[in-house]
């Protein structure tokens, strides 16, 4: 039949626009796109939650600061009035002495609690260095994904234009009722409707085909069908 030794290379040229199609709605749907930027906005929003952290803990490291001058200057004044010979009563004097050891023993928790603030913010401050660049990464990660995205698309939808032209000016060549008998096996059998046989193997469904079948298509004057997947054959 008329075309029967160009069928494959149709079949070709559709694989590839099948092929080529899937690929643009991909990405025209942009999941790719779609998921660099989840991935950058979870790593901003860790950063944001650092940073928030950190802020909190800035704070409280003020006021534990302030908090220790506060005891500082009342330890002092105490300690001034102990020996300044203004309280001359021993009772007072007792009294004010457990007061200034009082204050000591508060300033000596406060700096503690400090120094556990200034170790967290440390901590914190690290944590945010990193992710920092966590979120610069994803962020070139996602512009790269785009760029790469945007100049895939144009080299697709310029590719399937090249295919289908090569593909609408094959497709006269081939009789008209090869033509549709391979459509209605390409509809059927995703998307495949010829196959080479290769040492007596098809390749679309990979059964091999006994001798006396194969000696009986070479000798067909019809159109080759493989006796397993009914699909079109073509001699390799
Ligand atoms: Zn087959």
């Amino acid at each position: 039949m008329r075309g029967e030794d160009r069928i494959l290379e149709l079949q070709e040229l559709d694989s590839a626009l099948d092929r080529l199609e899937a690929r643009r709605r991909q990405l025209e749907e942009g999941e790719e796109l779609a998921a660099a930027r989840a991935v950058m906005e979870d790593a901003e929003s860790r950063l944001g939650e650092i940073r928030l952290a950190l802020d909190a803990v800035q704070v409280e490291q003020r006021r534990l600061e302030h908090e220790v001058d506060t005891l500082d200057q009342k330890a002092a004044a105490d300690e001034k009035r102990l020996y300044d010979g203004s309280i001359a009563n021993t009772k007072e004097l007792e009294a004010l002495q457990h007061e200034i050891a009082n204050i000591r023993e508060r300033k000596s928790r406060t700096e503690d609690e400090l120094l556990d603030r200034m170790e967290r913010r440390e901590e914190l401050e690290a944590r945010a260095v990193q992710a920092e660049e966590e979120v610069a990464g994803t962020r070139a990660r996602l512009e790269s994904v785009g760029g790469d995205a945007a100049r895939e698309l144009d080299e697709v939808v310029a590719t399937l234009a090249e295919t289908r032209s090569a593909r609408d000016a094959l497709a006269p060549e081939l009789a008209e009722e090869l033509l549709e008998l391979y459509e209605d096996l390409r509809g059927q059998k995703k998307g495949v409707g010829a196959a080479a046989i290769v040492d007596g193997v098809c390749q679309a469904c990979h059964e091999k085909l006994s001798a006396l079948e194969l000696d009986h298509l070479k000798h067909t004057d019809g159109v080759k069908r493989c006796e397993y997947c009914r699909r079109i054959v073509v001699f390799a």
